[in-house]
């Protein structure tokens, strides 16, 4: 998803680089300790958090928690700091950066959850290394995740779903959680999930949403 470029949005993450990282040299690791108040809470990451309600969301939901949204688009980065902003979130940190160089950004075994939420679908066979769940990705997600961390995915995309599962699946990961209609599990999981924007939409228009929890085992 490419969202028009808002000139508003540039200028805002100038004017914050303490909550924003704009385009990190990958050789360069981010030193988190300046970034959070208390580095000691448990460091989750969204990978393309898009406008951001979701790890917003959580950011406000959950003040015992770190957050960080790593996000390519500078436009979505502007949107996601307007909220952090709004709703005075000191424990998320914008990160405007490729996901490719994820492994960079962070120490090893440093965060105990990814997102992927929604993530492009890129159909086409020659474009399968840019799907967030291929192999290399899912590598380097290894390498930032503690040992006992998750990845937790939602799409509405069957064939991206699918994917998924046999790509994990082949690089040995662990399921905890599989749902090909999340909206119509059990109440309490239904009442605990968060939605992102896409997932409104899509939900809106009757598409079942589906979901997995995975690990990389010990
Ligand atoms: N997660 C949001 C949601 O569910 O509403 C947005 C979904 S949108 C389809 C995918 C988002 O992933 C876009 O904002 C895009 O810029 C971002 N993205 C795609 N590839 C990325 C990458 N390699 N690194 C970081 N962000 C990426």
């Amino acid at each position: 998803m490419r969202l028009r470029n808002k000139p508003w949005a540039v200028k805002l993450v100038q004017e914050h680089p303490e909550s924003v990282i704009d385009r990190p040299d990958p050789s360069q690791r981010i030193d988190w300790s300046k970034r959070f108040a208390d580095i000691s809470k448990p460091l989750e990451i969204e990978v393309g958090p898009g406008k951001g309600k979701f790890i917003t969301t959580m950011a406000e939901e959950h003040p015992e928690k770190n957050f960080v949204a790593l996000e390519l688009q500078m436009t979505a980065a502007g949107m996601i700091l307007r909220t952090k902003l709004a709703k005075k979130l000191s424990n998320i940190q914008i990160l405007c950066a490729d996901a490719a160089n994820i492994a960079s950004f962070f120490d090893s075994h440093s965060a105990s959850k990814i997102y992927l939420n929604f993530s492009d679908p890129w159909p086409k066979t020659r474009h399968e290394k840019r799907r967030l769940t291929y192999k290399s990705f899912l590598q380097k997600y290894q390498t930032v995740l503690q040992e006992n961390g998750q990845i937790e995915f939602k799409t509405d995309n069957a064939g991206l779903f699918a994917y998924s599962v046999q790509s994990m699946n082949n690089f040995g990961m662990h399921f905890d959680f599989v749902s090909v209609d999340l909206h119509n599990e059990k109440d309490e999981i239904v009442a605990a999930n968060i939605e992102t924007e896409y997932e409104h939409k899509f939900a809106a228009q009757g598409n079942p949403i589906y979901a997995l929890h995975a690990d990389f085992g010990v």
